[in-house]
């Protein structure tokens, strides 16, 4: 069972709420969109400067209360964004990582 995973080496990625080191697979890439706006990367393809958090909403709180995506994408991040990731993070909770509701869908 852990010969497996020997010799792949591991992505870890940091989460902006909980700055706990996780896999990258097991985090949500966050990114500027755009129109500016920061949102879940469903597809992992968008570029640019990108932050991972946890599927979860108490991270994206943390996040808010520390100001962490300011400081990730330095620019100002308002109120209505970090709800609508609060609530992408949360539907990831229900239906897996890969299917983040959109920004249209909301
Ligand atoms: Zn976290």
């Amino acid at each position: 069972m852990t010969a497996k995973k020997t010799g792949k080496k591991l992505t870890l990625r940091r989460c902006i709420g909980c700055f706990e080191f996780k896999e990258k697979k097991d985090l949500i890439r966050l990114y500027k969109n755009e129109t500016g706006h920061i949102e879940a990367d469903v597809t992992l393809k968008a570029g640019g400067r990108g932050a991972y958090i946890c599927p979860d909403p108490e991270c994206v709180k943390k996040a808010q209360k520390r100001k962490a995506l300011e400081h990730s994408f330095k620019m100002r991040i308002s109120r209505e964004d970090y709800e609508t990731l609060m609530y992408q993070v949360d539907g990831c909770h229900d239906t897996g990582l890969r299917t983040v509701v959109t920004r249209e869908e909301l």
